[in-house]
């Protein structure tokens, strides 16, 4: 692939060698690190750029500058936090393309998908006027209670400090931008480190909130492995909380490690549609797909298994062949009508055919697809997918629809709820009722009727129970996450305010 070469715009933050050098974003400015690693594209398999691996010299300096800088966005007016947040979604718009592109190279992303996530980013940044409605408080009149009378309470929301992300190579930007923006936006500094696989996107935001003017050391970001910058970071007392969006084995760990910050996790899935027989079997069929393809199946909210009555798996797995190239699968560079692209590394295709291979091994049929060249896993389909395959009750995050057959509804209720995720789920049915009645059953944080799961800008809340994590994300419930109530009460009575009580008609 050509060498990745960026506008004037971006050239500070990276330096042009035999390949594209990045730098980090530390107190305001772009720092080049020590060491770097190299950044390969899944889309060939070639070295597209060096990126920087921060020592712990670079994360001290990127946690002593968040600390340091916090009160310049707590101090600065609402307004001018909004204003500057709209200035940042302009910016991007305006770069828009080379962004995309960009992301695309990195991530193997096929171009609607790496579009979607840009789009995504700017609607979610156009809606944080809707977040802002979230940081109010309210006001509490104390005379309903005998305790409290002749006083009154402020109950206010306020910034907790340093809020560290850490987002997932699925999403890179729009994860990242979902917790800087709520953070800022909220007066908390903001440390980030984004995935290692595809962290440029996101760098290149990064310089335009510091064009556009956002105080120096209000943002950092940082790139180097997770194990070893995101594991000194979660540790690190001076971080006031860590919303992280990634595997659930890293969630757990941070859980363990990061002693009483506030923490706030979203974690991996197990996605399951559940279809009933009186579905609509084409539109079922069409989610499903949609579902379990979309980003080459790199999703959290993935429909990532199938639960198909016995009587109708024929007529299901038909409809589903309908609806099977309705993901175009190559080289995302080959155009735009390819919607399907590489996953994001050859190790995640060949974790991908060890789970096929298994179900097939346990009696799955593979019906479609099933092989993978390098990063290239195809487009694929499981028939009869056993319960003892891995693939049924493990993440698949590749590009498989997993179909089960169940008994009955109670049946697939039943398996639903026996996973260690909660995520996301769909129900298939033109029984609303019946609908309704599996909605409350699942253990889930999410549930869509009669469409596939996608938590696109996250207008609607979004977040898992069980092993699939803690806390909402969303418009204005990330909000919520990143603040702390603080409870002010005033006592009245000191002057001789407020109402009395009387006591006369106590029982
Ligand atoms: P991952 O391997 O857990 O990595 C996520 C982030 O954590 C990356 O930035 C990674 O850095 C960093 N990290 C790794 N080890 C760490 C450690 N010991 N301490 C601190 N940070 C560490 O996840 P992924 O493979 O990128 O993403 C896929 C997973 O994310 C899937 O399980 C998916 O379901 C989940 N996800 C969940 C949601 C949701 O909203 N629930 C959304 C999207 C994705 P490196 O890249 O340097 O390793
Ligand atoms: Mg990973």
């Amino acid at each position: 692939m050509e060498k990745l070469k960026l506008s004037d715009y971006f050239s500070e933050i990276y330096e042009l060698n035999e390949y594209p050098r990045f730098k980090v974003f530390i107190d305001g400015k772009w720092v080049k690190t020590k060491d770097t690693f190299d950044l390969i594209s899944s889309i060939d398999e070639s070295k597209i750029a060096e990126v920087g691996a921060v020592s712990k010299e670079d994360l001290d300096l990127a946690v002593n500058s968040a600390d340091a800088n916090k009160h310049k966005i707590r101090d600065m007016s609402a307004i001018d936090r909004l204003e500057l947040i709209n200035q940042v979604r302009k910016e991007i718009e305006n770069h828009r393309e080379e962004i995309v592109n960009v992301l695309m190279r990195e991530s193997g992303k096929a171009y609607d998908s790496a579009n979607g996530e840009i789009n995504a980013t700017i609607e979610r940044l156009r809606l944080s006027m809707e977040d802002s409605r979230k940081i109010m408080g309210e006001y509490i009149p104390g005379d309903w209670s005998s305790d409290t009378t002749r006083k009154m309470a402020l109950v206010i929301r306020e910034p907790l400090g340093v809020v560290l992300g850490i987002s997932p190579f699925n999403y890179p930007v729009y994860t990242s931008m979902a917790k800087i923006l709520p953070a800022l936006l909220s007066g908390n500094s903001v440390i980030i480190k984004p995935p290692s696989s595809d962290p440029l996107a996101l760098l290149m935001c990064a310089e335009i909130f510091r064009k556009i003017g956002l105080p120096a050391g209000t943002l950092q970001v940082i790139t180097g492995s997770g194990s070893v910058a995101g594991d000194y970071l979660i540790e690190n007392n001076r971080i006031n909380m860590i919303s992280f969006t990634g595997s659930t084995t890293v969630g757990k760990h941070i859980s363990e490690v990061a002693g009483l910050k506030k923490i706030h996790l979203e974690l991996g899935g197990k996605g399951t549609a559940i279809i009933l027989e009186d579905a609509d079997l084409d539109l079922a069929a069409k989610e499903c797909v949609k579902g379990s393809f979309e980003l080459a199946g790199q999703r959290c909210d993935a429909i990532s298994r199938v639960l198909v009555p016995e009587q109708i798996a024929d007529k299901f797995y038909k409809k589903i062949e309908e609806h099977l190239n309705d993901y175009k699968f190559g080289n995302p560079l080959d155009g735009n009508k390819i919607n399907m692209g590489p996953v994001i590394n050859k190790k995640a295709a060949e974790r991908i055919d060890l789970m096929v291979k298994d179900a097939v091994k346990k009696g799955a049929k593979c019906a479609a697809g099933g092989k993978f060249n390098n990063s290239y896993y195809e487009p694929t389909l499981l028939e009869d997918v056993p319960l003892t395959a891995e693939i049924a009750n493990e993440e698949t995050f590749g590009p498989v629809i997993t179909v089960i057959k169940v008994k009955d509804v109670d049946e697939a209720i039943k398996i639903a709820n026996e996973s260690k995720y909660g995520l996301d789920s769909a129900v298939f049915t033109n029984d609303f009722y019946n609908g309704w009645r599996i909605m409350k059953a699942l253990q889930v944080g999410n549930v869509t009727l009669n469409g596939a799961p996608s938590h696109g800008t996250a207008y609607f809340p979004f977040g898992g129970v069980k092993d699939s994590g803690a806390g909402k994300e969303g418009v204005g419930y990330s909000i919520e996450e990143m603040t702390n109530i603080k409870t002010i009460i005033f006592n009245l009575g000191a002057k001789n305010l407020g109402k009395q009580y009387s006591g006369q008609f106590k029982d």
